[in-house]
């Protein structure tokens, strides 16, 4: 059906971009709104429990919303408004609500539990029974099976959990927002980098609301912020002040108004209780229910593995700042406010180069064109510009096709200069079309790789820094997944229905090759004189991927063994408290002990107002499995073209091209012939 007016609409082709308003949002999305729930009470009211019958109709509702809905979500993120605003959050609300009804519906979840129960079930392939099992699992963990009191019991706990972690979130902002201190002294901004003065100053200003700080003569007000208190750590001479600062971050929304202490134990003991009316014996089991690591055992044994190896090398890294810190003329014993700054010196003395050096050897058209043509080398793809074949929002934004074998499998746009104003910071990739059927037709993919690139000038192109490198690597991963799919079905195409922590295996994957000197060879090289990238700068690289590499893999370990061990043996009615736990935790995972008031969880915002309850390990298993998967193609050889060509291959046919369809361990071990193993990321961190 074509609405020439409103081309939120238009479900076909590519998003309109060129044509998209903010006042189109409403219209379009009410009524999209208004036909979803009308088909969906039509598929309650007559439940016929096939594939056609039921998960087609259901994949079908999504179709209109891929193009009326999630195309905002972008402009949002690069084209934002204060009418786009304005008009999102109309709506949102209004989305959020019926996703939550239709994945609640238990019409619906009988219908499921029938397919799976009857005998045509065999009948169904591979790829269909995965769709349907998550499904299942998904509605299971919405509380949908549940009936009565269970139920009801089900739905106050999840009321006031959702209301505990926003009331968290708002006490760590809070509490962090409101504390500061003031610098009037120019002798005690002595090292501090030209940055950290900027920002201490500007925020004494904007807080005081006067013009009379400036960069160079104060005064400088220091936040808990991390743009401030993090190179402040790293830079300040004045240990009693790092001391001071160090305290007030570690006891953030700890007591007062802002106690973060009370709502932790409800929140443990509520989502313990909630895990059991779900059948589980713990969080924890809920958690690992829906991700890639098989077991709560599993993920402590990685986690205990990396630990066992890592430790005597954060001995050894510690070692080396007491050394420094002597030489320095600190005469006290190092404690944990000394810690960044010595480390800090030590990499300095070490290293001696700054990112802003190696930039003019990262442009950012030579860093894309190697990527694009080592993706080509890998996967045996074609990646050919095709500016003006499809709609944009901003005229620097390029689009790009992608072929195998001569035919069109997917598409790309990249928005990767920054636009202060109206777009996002950072570096993301996001989905724009995902690859279905429709009427019988395959739709292609369609992904955004976006960045935030210095804007070129004149004959000056965008300069990356190296961790900017890496970076667009990673993202340029997640949209090889989101379009190297063969699954038709949008629910498990591309990265849709891919288990949580292994979100993460192909974008990490990518990034190892930027450590590859021909890799290395090829994105890199002057802008202005062509001169590559001189050879020391090559050997510091490697250098720094490895640098305090056990200290900053235990402190992720220290995260994740508390998280794990609060929700699965931790009794929250018990004697120990959450703190205790950490403490205990602490006491292995530093060198020296822990500060006795180390609050850290009441600003550990990840698991108890995000997502990562029970699952901070997955940035570790993610890293883990990618190191892994990386060292088959080592052992082949990194220069044996023809050997790397055909594990890329196989790569393309496992993990990129089967995505959500099928799960993650298995493709895993099919394509290494084993198990996980951690031995790869310990040697590439140089921890074995
Ligand atoms: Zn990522």
């Amino acid at each position: 059906m074509e609405h020439p007016d409103n081309p939120l609409l238009v479900c076909e082709g590519i998003p309109r971009f060129d044509l998209i308003k903010p006042e189109h949002i409403e219209p379009a999305v009410s009524q999209v709104l208004e036909q979803a729930e009308k088909k969906i009470t039509e598929l309650e009211s007559n439940i016929e429990p096939t594939w056609s019958g039921l998960i087609k109709p259901l994949e079908s509702l999504s179709l209109p919303f891929e193009y009326a809905w999630s195309p905002i979500g972008h402009l949002l993120n690069v084209k934002n408004s204060k009418e786009l605003r304005e008009e999102h959050q109309k709506m949102q609300p209004k989305v959020v609500q019926f996703s939550l009804r239709a994945g609640q519906s238990r019409p619906i979840y009988d219908g499921l539990i029938a397919i799976r129960d009857c005998p045509e079930w065999d009948d169904l392939d591979d790829h269909q029974k995965r769709v349907i099992g998550l499904k299942i699992r998904d509605a299971k963990h919405s509380g949908v099976g549940l009936s009565g009191d269970a139920k009801k019991r089900f739905n106050e706990i999840s009321t006031e959990l959702s209301r505990l972690s926003t009331d968290f979130m708002n006490h760590v902002l809070d509490s962090t927002k409101t504390y500061e201190f003031i610098i009037t002294e120019k002798t005690d901004t002595e090292g501090w980098p030209n940055n950290l003065l900027q920002l201490a100053s500007q925020s004494y200003n904007s807080e005081k609301k006067t013009d009379e700080s400036t960069p160079e003569d104060g005064a400088w007000r220091i936040t808990l912020e991390a743009p401030v208190i993090v190179p402040f750590l790293k830079h300040s001479r004045r240990r009693d002040q790092r001391e001071k600062l160090l305290r007030a971050y570690s006891t953030r929304a700890d007591s007062g108004e802002w106690d973060n202490q009370p709502l932790i134990a409800r929140i443990l003991l509520l989502r313990k209780e909630l895990a059991a009316l779900l059948g589980f014996d713990c969080f924890a089991d809920l958690s690992i229910d829906s991700k890639m690591a098989p077991t709560v055992a599993a993920v402590f044994d990685m986690l205990d593995e990396l630990f066992n190896a890592s430790k005597p090398h954060q001995v050894k890294e510690f070692n080396d700042l007491e050394k420094i810190a002597s030489e320095g003329g600190q005469v006290e014993p190092l404690n944990h406010w000394d810690t960044g700054f010595w480390s800090e010196r030590l990499k300095e003395k070490l290293f001696d180069f700054t990112d802003e050096e190696l930039r003019p050897y990262f442009p950012m058209p030579k860093v894309l064109d190697g990527m694009f043509k080592l993706t080509e080398f890998l996967f045996g793809v074609t990646i050919k510009e095709a500016d003006g074949e499809a709609p944009v929002w901003n005229p620097d934004v390029k689009y790009y096709k992608v072929y195998e074998a001569g035919k069109q499998v997917a598409s790309f746009y990249t928005d990767v200069y920054s636009r202060p104003a109206e777009k996002r910071g950072g570096a993301w990739m996001d989905n724009c079309l995902d690859r279905r059927v429709i009427d019988g037709k395959v739709r292609l993919p369609v992904v955004y790789l976006n960045a935030n690139g210095t804007p070129p000038v004149g004959d000056k192109p965008s300069l990356m820094s190296f961790d900017e490198v890496t970076t667009i690597f990673h993202e340029f991963g997640h949209c090889l997944q989101g379009m190297l799919t063969t699954v038709d079905i949008a629910d498990v195409s591309g990265i849709n229905g891919v288990e949580w922590d292994a979100v993460e295996i192909c974008s990490q994957f990518m990034e190892n090759w930027c450590y590859h000197e021909p890799i290395l060879r090829t994105i890199s090289g002057h802008w202005e004189t062509g001169e590559p990238l001189p050879d020391h700068y090559v050997e510091k690289l490697r250098k720094t991927r490895v640098y305090m590499a056990a200290s900053a893999m235990v402190r992720q370990l220290e995260f994740g063994l508390t998280d794990m061990t609060l929700h699965s043996s931790f009794d929250p009615e018990g004697e120990e408290t959450a703190f205790d736990v950490h403490q205990r935790i602490a006491e292995k995972t530093k060198v020296i002990p822990p500060l006795k008031d180390d609050h850290f969880l009441c600003a550990f915002s990840h698991i108890f107002a995000g997502g990562y309850a029970a699952g901070y390990y997955s940035y570790k298993w993610a890293e883990v499995l990618s190191a892994d998967l990386f060292s088959a193609f080592e052992e082949v050889g990194l220069e044996n073209d023809s050997k790397v060509k055909r594990l890329g291959k196989q790569f393309r046919e496992s993990f990129l091209a089967l995505g959500g369809s099928v799960e993650p361990m298995k493709i895993f071990k099919e394509f290494m012939g084993r198990e996980p193993s951690t031995e790869a990321l310990l040697r590439h961190s140089d921890l074995l």
